[in-house]
């Protein structure tokens, strides 16, 4: 089976969030399944030259009522052949997204990828495209299929990571981008607005998104987003799959970018991580006093409204917080002030850290913070579990799908988990957090719970292999 896997961000060529994490993790463990999987991206401004190998192929795309000579890079680093597109024009940028012509940018690159492929004359059963960049080519596949019999026996996954991010742009752009055919305009159509997302979903032989409570809460209007009608009418084609942890990246007992390694059998490695941590953000060594965590992109879907009024109230338990994240000014204005209040107990890395840093926090904090208003899959709580880091979450998408709130008496629970999105509602799971804390055998368990789970790619790759060849009519 032949699967080209379409993806905006890819680990470890460009990154902002969980999805380049499954995009680097997923086409590996499709691959150790006998798929033969490749995986396709933008040849960023960011992405590091040193992993792309001597091979470069020219490929002829249409775009734009020109046929252009486009250069594709090669790269293995992803464990998957990948190969990048090189369009400077689109993405030699500053960032990866946010710009006023995005959807011009993704719908060149979804082009592009059906053009390689076909230059490649690598005929794929399975196009499976990832959030609203991959709307493009899963409606134009659609289109192609019709009249082009190289595409015939092609099938499209679209795959939702975050139902609130849209692609919309002016409908005015179609034409141009050649989706003016009556069907493919109506389908992107949405408020006035073309939704490059909406395309996407209406236009897939399947839908997946990445837990299953995730599934089931966007056929909500409360999270659909303004499409929940259009999910109910398609929900037997979705499937929620709730995504892997690549253990190869992520494993206390191997991980380099840690101070000592650990593990469940032995953690005493941990405490040297933890001290590591305490000094990387020049607080005291104290380690006893606990310490809460949280890695995050800085928007209001992460819960910062909730920790907000809490600056106060957390610190009043005697926690250290150490918060990693990029993003809103708001917050990150929230995060330095709470800082400067209290340096001694709140350490604060603003911005992109890259993958050193973010495991250094999951290996040296005790706690893990995650109070999502809503959180499709959530990786940081499955890789906090793994280094016997305990989450403190919100009840909502895939942080409920795989966190279990820690039950004394069965001595079940890998976790603290509150429902209700109120400010109160999480310090008292923190402070339910912190009673536990300090009972070392309870604790222990907690971890251990956590660190014994299974959340191991090879396995959700044989639920992906499983709907691919369901959509394949195999
Ligand atoms: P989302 O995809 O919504 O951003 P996830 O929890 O699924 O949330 O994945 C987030 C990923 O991005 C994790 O691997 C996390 O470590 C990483 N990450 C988020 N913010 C930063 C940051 N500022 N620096 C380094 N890594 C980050």
């Amino acid at each position: 089976m032949r699967i080209a896997f379409l993806s905006s961000e890819v680990v470890p060529f460009a990154k902002t969030g969980g999805l380049a994490d499954v995009a680097g993790a997923l086409p590996k463990a499709l691959r150790k399944h006998n798929a033969d999987a490749l995986v396709i991206l933008p040849l960023y401004q960011q992405v590091d030259r040193n992993l792309l190998s001597d091979t470069v192929i020219e490929v002829p795309i249409d775009w734009r009522g020109h046929t252009r000579l486009t250069r594709v890079f090669q790269s293995d680093a992803a464990g998957a052949p990948a190969y990048l597109i090189d369009a400077p024009q689109y993405f030699s940028r500053s960032a990866i997204y946010g710009f006023s012509d995005d959807h011009e940018r993704f719908a060149f690159l979804g082009r592009a990828a059906l053009s390689l492929v076909r230059h490649l004359d690598w005929q794929p059963d399975i196009v499976h495209t990832n959030d609203w960049p991959g709307g493009f080519p899963t409606i134009e596949l659609r289109a192609r299929r019709r009249f082009d019999p190289f595409f015939e026996k092609t099938r499209s996954i679209f795959s939702i990571h975050n139902l609130a991010y849209q692609g919309r742009f002016d409908p005015a752009d179609l034409w141009w981008m050649g989706f003016d055919d009556y069907r493919d305009k109506n389908d992107f159509l949405l408020e006035g607005t073309a939704s490059a997302l909406k395309a996407g979903l209406l236009s897939a032989d399947a839908l997946s998104t990445v837990s299953r409570r995730y599934a089931y809460e966007i056929q909500t209007p409360e999270q659909g987003n303004g499409l929940d009608w259009l999910l109910r009418q398609r929900r037997d084609r979705l499937l929620g799959i709730t995504n892997g942890v690549d253990y190869d990246l992520w494993n206390p007992e191997t991980d380099p970018y840690i101070a000592a390694p650990f593990s469940a059998a032995d953690l005493t490695g941990k405490q040297e991580c933890k001290l590591d941590l305490l000094r990387r953000f020049g607080l005291p060594e104290e380690l006893n006093r606990p310490i809460i965590a949280i890695i995050s992109r800085l928007v209001a879907q992460k819960g910062y409204d909730l920790i907000k009024p809490l600056a106060r109230g957390i610190l009043d338990t005697g926690c250290f917080f150490i918060a990693l994240g990029a993003g809103a000014k708001e917050y990150e204005d929230f995060l330095q002030s709470w800082h400067d209040a209290a340096p001694h107990r709140v350490g604060v890395y603003k911005g992109y850290a890259g993958e050193p840093l973010a495991h250094q926090i999951e290996a040296g904090a005790d706690m893990f913070l995650m109070p999502s208003q809503y959180e499709p899959c959530g990786l940081n709580q499955m890789y906090s579990m793994r280094y016997g880091t305990v989450p403190i979450v919100r009840a909502t998408g895939g942080l409920d799908d795989t966190v279990e709130n820690f039950d004394e008496r069965r001595g079940t629970g890998n976790g603290f988990k509150f429902r209700e999105y109120v400010p109160g509602a999480l310090l008292e799971k923190i402070r339910e957090a912190l009673y536990f804390y300090a009972r070392p055998e309870a604790w222990r368990a907690i971890q251990l719970n956590g660190m014994m789970m299974d959340n191991s790619w090879p396995t959700v790759a044989q639920k992906y292999i499983d709907l691919y060849l369901r959509v394949l009519g195999l």
